[in-house]
């Protein structure tokens, strides 16, 4: 019997519990202000914003928004940065990405302060994490391991493998997964043989970002499969980098798109805007 992964309930327990944590502690006096700023008007991308203020008001917690128009320069948004660095009532901000081709998204994301930065993007987060120190998590890899462990799948000393090196999604995931103890393989486009590679796993992360690209022939049995990507196929219907029909009957457990990783992504944001 084959388990299908329901992110979408797992991340609104989390989100029921952050909520209980705000409530708690706005008795005790404390506070949390997110501000999220876009560039410009990509659809996804406001809608992306949408849904994180949203996330926030579920949790009582407040939230800025910050709307520059695309043609903003670097010059201007490093200022709204630095003004929300020391803007006292802002405990988290968050630049939506991807932002315009003529702003360096490197610059930006260093120049927000560490301790404000929920996105979990800053270098000094990053390094912080791969030497285990605590301090905030990477939201959608930190979404998997919750996903892994709410469901029960031991991630111990299993095989792991992650397609995919990202700063975002596939070098983090890696870290985490090593935290907790499982064997990891970091595969990429160079990465040769993939199919033998991946049916090595017992975990398998796919963060690809090609739509249905792993199919069954890139799958051990009973392995857990988790699908990170995003996608429209030519119909406009969601669908991820795994080929659902083609790997669901052959693995133990398996997550969907839609209602698989997404929805935790924004359960951890949300999670880190309290810390
Ligand atoms: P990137 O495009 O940044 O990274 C893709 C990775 O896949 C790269 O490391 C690349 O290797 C590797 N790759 C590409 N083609 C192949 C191949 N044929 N064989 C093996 N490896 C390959 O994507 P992201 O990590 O940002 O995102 C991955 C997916 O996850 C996307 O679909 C994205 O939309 C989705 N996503 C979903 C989120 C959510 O909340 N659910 C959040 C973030 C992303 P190389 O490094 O060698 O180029």
């Amino acid at each position: 019997m084959n388990k299908i992964i329901d992110g979408k309930a797992i991340a609104q327990q989390i989100k029921d519990e952050c909520r209980e944590k705000v409530a708690q502690l706005k008795d005790k006096g404390n506070k949390f202000t997110l501000a999220v700023v876009l560039v410009g008007s990509d659809p996804a991308s406001t809608v992306y914003v949408k849904n994180k203020k949203k996330a926030c008001e579920y949790i009582g917690i407040d939230s800025l928004s910050y709307e520059l128009p695309e043609e903003s320069s670097e010059e201007e948004l490093l200022k709204l940065v630095e003004e929300l660095n020391t803007n006292e009532k802002v405990t988290g901000i968050l630049v939506q990405l991807p932002l315009p081709k003529h702003i360096d998204e490197d610059k930006i994301i260093s120049a927000i302060d560490p301790n404000k930065d929920v996105d979990c993007f800053h270098p000094m987060n990053i390094g912080n994490l791969s030497i285990g120190r605590p301090g905030f998590l990477p939201c959608t890899p930190a979404g998997i391991i919750e996903l892994l462990k709410r469901s029960d799948i031991e991630i111990a000393g299993k095989e792991c493998v992650v397609i995919g090196r990202s700063n975002i999604v596939g070098k983090p995931m890696a870290l985490l997964l090593l935290r907790e103890n499982a064997t990891i393989t970091i595969a990429h486009s160079k990465t040769k043989d993939l199919a033998n590679v991946t049916k090595r796993a017992d975990i398998l992360i796919v963060a690809v970002g090609r739509p249905k690209m792993i199919t069954a022939e890139y799958v051990k049995e009973d392995a857990v499969v988790i699908d990170v990507g995003i996608h429209r196929d030519d119909n406009g219907k969601l669908c991820g980098d795994v080929d659902f029909m083609s790997v669901a009957p052959l693995c133990s457990a398996i997550t969907p798109v839609p209602g698989g990783v997404g929805p935790m992504t924004i359960a951890m944001l949300l999670s880190n805007c309290i810390v």
